[in-house]
């Protein structure tokens, strides 16, 4: 592809700057992307924990989403946090025409521990957004929380039936392994496993640099398996680099060091 490929991304900004849209927006340009952004919420947050989400209102969001989306022709789409329940329907209707990979990361809770999305914010995703999502990227406690399931491979399995084309279910809630476990589903049937050697850091944006690194790699044409096994690798390197500008947890390096 001789131009950049155009990302984009729809999710929640984070002051930090260690997850959310900033997440999304540097991952896409270290790895040869345009990015694009829409914002869903605005939180209050440190590199500690999450106290608060102040969504935006559904017509300045679904304005901004409209309008961006009437002259953009997306690479891919990556979704991450909502925030409100009713974004969720203006996103599915927004991304329904589109023809381009889709990657939901579901962000049901912090690391720090504080939850994000209501039983109502669950069924948005369910109904509006799995139906069009080619990869979803929950970790185990998410998968759980979603499909409503116990076992993995019922998660799996549910979640799949709802409208996901590829589950990476991530593993690092898991264990406490030296290695974490992340594997690959297509239609239920696991297509690939990962084994990334655990660091010894908490990291504050993990899961969307992953699911945004997961976007670019579609969004540059690459195929699903290639994509996530290079997202990943992205993901490892930027946390192992990660270093600790707040007190709390690690945040990513995800751009090249000057
Ligand atoms: N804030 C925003 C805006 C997010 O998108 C996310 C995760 O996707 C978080 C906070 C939580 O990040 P973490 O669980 O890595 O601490």
């Amino acid at each position: 592809m001789s131009r950049m490929p155009n990302l984009l991304v729809i999710g929640g900004h984070d002051p930090s700057g260690g997850a959310g849209i900033q997440a999304d927006i540097e991952t896409a340009i270290a790895l040869g992307c345009r990015a694009f952004s829409v914002v869903t919420s605005l939180t209050a947050q440190d590199a500690k924990n999450v106290q608060a989400i102040y969504p935006q209102a559904i017509e300045p969001f679904t304005h901004q989403l409209e309008l961006l989306l009437a002259s953009l022709q997306p690479d891919a789409v990556k979704i991450g946090l909502l925030g409100d329940a009713s974004l969720a329907g203006v996103i599915g209707k927004a991304i329904a025409p589109l023809h381009c990979p889709v990657v939901l990361d579901p962000v049901l809770a912090a690391g720090g521990g504080t939850d994000l999305a209501s039983q109502a914010i669950i069924k948005g995703i369910r109904e509006e957004l799995l139906p069009h999502v080619s990869l979803l990227t929950p970790n185990l406690g998410e998968a759980y929380r979603l499909s409503g399931e116990t076992h993995p491979s019922s998660a799996v399995s549910t979640l799949n039936a709802m409208g996901c084309d590829y589950v990476l279910l991530t593993g690092t809630d898991a264990t406490n392994g030296d290695h974490v476990p992340i594997s690959l589903y297509q239609n239920d049937h696991p297509s690939d496993n990962f084994y990334w050697p655990r660091l010894p850091g908490t990291y504050h944006g993990s899961g969307c640099t992953l699911a945004s690194a997961c976007a670019a790699s579609l969004a540059l044409g690459q195929d699903m398996l290639s994509a996530v096994a290079a997202a990943q690798a992205y993901t490892w390197q930027t946390l192992k680099n990660a270093d600790q500008p707040l007190p709390g947890q690690h945040l990513p390096h995800r751009l090249p060091k000057s």
